[in-house]
């Protein structure tokens, strides 16, 4: 009885904290070899810390000891791409940073479990959990095509962030895949990146734009267009997107200033000017240096 009123106490108080949904998986559900297969091809291209952490992404027990459950979150972002003249930015990057903007409120839900007795460990996309794994083993949606969390009504356009928690709350089932026949996000990929479920980040302008290290190949620049952090193009088509559109917090949206940044501010940025601007945003991943050389590369 004790837990049902956790989950329940669990449930409504991350929707107070503005969270889209709760779910609880168990944190011993079997992953597979597909993160172990994916890693083996290259797929991962330089996020060598994919592979330094893997055993962790397998076995939460490893984040923490006595861990029963995983408490997978989502939180949403904009269906609306607010466009800048030149350079466009990914929706989820386009407002706040979302790792900050979800760490008090995990916090907040850590202190909620404790009361019941929970030990918990809090991450949002900062740690090497598997969240869209857990996220449809905690019933939140599906993995699409383009490997990212799908759900029935809400689409994709959502962050992630899970509790690990000693607690053994209700268990929530897994939601089956409901992506049929179709391969929209597949076919639409300008770079060819996605299959059999996959994501090819050595093909990913998402990689490219944020994570790469290395320069862009010619033929992913190519067809990159004016893409200055990341790309929504596989959500973009995915029939699932667009049909409700939540209520947001507004730290999610892009700010006037941003929106009206002209290109070449980006490209010719100072470090203090990128201090000023980015303290709080998710652009900081990609670095000054990126940002500024995807800038020249957009305005050659
Ligand atoms: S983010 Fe863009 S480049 Fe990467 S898989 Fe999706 S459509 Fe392709
Ligand atoms: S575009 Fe189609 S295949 Fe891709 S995630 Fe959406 S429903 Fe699934």
């Amino acid at each position: 009885m004790e837990m049902l009123a956790a989950a329940d106490a669990l449930r409504r108080v991350s929707l107070e904290l503005g969270f889209s949904a709760c779910g609880v998986a168990d944190a011993a559900a079997a992953q597979g070899d597909t993160l172990r297969d994916w890693l083996a091809s290259g797929a991962h291209a330089g996020m060598g810390w994919m592979e330094s952490h893997l055993e962790a992404r397998l076995n939460p027990e490893l984040l923490l000891p006595g861990v029963k459950r995983v408490v997978m979150l989502s939180y949403e972002y904009s269906r609306e791409d607010a466009r800048r003249e030149q350079g466009r930015i990914a929706r989820y990057a386009q407002g706040q940073d979302y790792h900050r903007l979800l760490a008090p409120k995990l916090a907040d839900l850590d202190e909620l479990l404790q009361v019941f007795g929970g030990v918990q460990r809090g991450f949002a996309d900062s740690g090497p959990v598997s969240e869209r794994f857990f996220a449809q083993q905690a019933g939140l949606g599906w993995l699409g095509r383009h490997g990212l969390l799908v759900r029935p009504k809400l689409g994709s356009y959502c962050v992630l962030a899970c509790l690990l928690t000693t607690l053994e709350l209700p268990l929530d089932a897994p939601m089956p895949n409901r992506c049929g026949s179709c391969h929209s996000c597949e076919q639409s990929c300008p770079t060819a990146a996605l299959a059999d479920g996959l994501c090819d980040a050595r093909r990913c302008l998402s990689y490219w734009t944020i994570e790469a290290k290395e320069a862009m190949p010619a033929d992913v620049q190519a067809v990159a267009g004016d893409r200055l952090f990341g790309c929504d193009i596989c959500q973009e088509a995915c029939p699932w997107n667009g049909a409700v559109a939540p209520t947001l917090d507004a730290r999610m949206l892009m700010p006037d200033t941003l929106a009206s940044m002209p290109l070449a501010e980006f490209s010719s940025m100072s470090e203090a000017d990128f201090e000023r601007y980015f303290a709080g945003s998710a652009l900081r991943r990609a670095g000054l240096d990126r940002l500024r050389e995807r800038a020249r590369q957009i305005e050659e």
